[in-house]
C-alpha cells in the first residue's frame, strides 16, 4: 500500500506557505484506512497499553477503532470548551498557529500507560502537550502514533523520548499538489 498516493496535498493551506497534508483521502479509501489500522496493530502488538488518547479531530478516526479492535479505554483529547467535566488543559504552539486540549481528569487514571493518537506529526508541540498532561495526572506515556511524520520540523526534540512511530514522512515541504 503506497500510502503517499491517497494522501492528499493542499499547498498554502491553512495559511500561506504550509503544505497541508490532508488525509480525510485516506479515511476516503476503506483499503488505505483499513491498511492503516493494520499497521497500528502491527507495531503495538507488543506494547503495554491501558488505554488510548485520541486527539480531536482526525486522531478520533484512528484512535476510535484502534481502541475498540483492542478493547481498550478510549479517551478524547478535545479542543478547549468543548469537555463539560472538570477537565486539565494546556496550551502549545502548532506549526500554523495555536491552540489549547483539554482531557476529562477523571479519564486519566494515575499509573496507567497511554498510547497518544493523532493524523500527523509537526512540530511535535501537539503531542508533546497531551503527553505533558497524562504526566501531570500521575499517568504514562506508552507511546506517540501518527500516520504521517514530518520530521525536517524536528519534532524529535520534543516527543523523541516518547519514541514516536509514524507510518510515512515527508522530509521537505517539496511535494507536487495532487
Ligand atoms: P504540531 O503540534 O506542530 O506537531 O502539529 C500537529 C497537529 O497539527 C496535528 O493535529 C495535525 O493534524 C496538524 N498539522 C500541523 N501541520 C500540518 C500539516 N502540514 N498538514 C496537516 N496537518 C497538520
Amino acid at each position: 500500500m503506497d500510502l503517499d498516493k491517497v494522501i492528499r496535498k493542499v499547498p498554502n493551506f491553512p495559511k500561506p506557505g504550509i503544505l497541508f497534508y490532508d488525509i480525510t483521502s485516506l479515511f476516503a479509501d476503506p483499503e488505505a484506512l483499513s491498511y492503516t489500522l493494520k499497521k497500528m496493530e502491527e507495531l503495538y502488538r507488543d506494547t503495554e497499553i491501558d488505554g488510548v488518547i485520541a486527539i480531536e479531530s482526525r486522531g478520533f478516526l484512528l484512535g476510535a477503532p484502534f481502541a475498540l479492535q483492542k478493547k481498550l479505554p478510549l479517551v478524547l483529547a478535545r479542543k478547549q470548551g468543548k469537555l463539560p467535566g472538570d477537565i486539565i488543559g494546556k496550551s502549545y504552539s502548532l506549526e500554523y498557529g495555536e491552540e489549547t486540549l483539554e482531557i476529562h481528569k477523571s479519564d486519566l487514571t494515575p499509573g496507567k500507560k497511554w498510547l497518544i493518537v493523532d493524523d500527523l506529526i509537526a512540530t511535535g508541540g501537539t503531542l508533546e502537550a497531551v503527553a505533558s498532561m497524562i504526566e501531570t495526572q500521575g499517568a504514562e506515556v506508552a507511546g506517540i502514533f501518527s500516520v504521517i511524520g514530518l520530521p525536517f520540523l524536528k519534532y524529535g526534540e520534543k516527543i523523541g523520548k516518547y519514541e514516536p512511530r509514524t507510518l510515512i514522512n515527508y522530509e521537505n515541504e517539496c511535494v507536487d499538489s495532487k
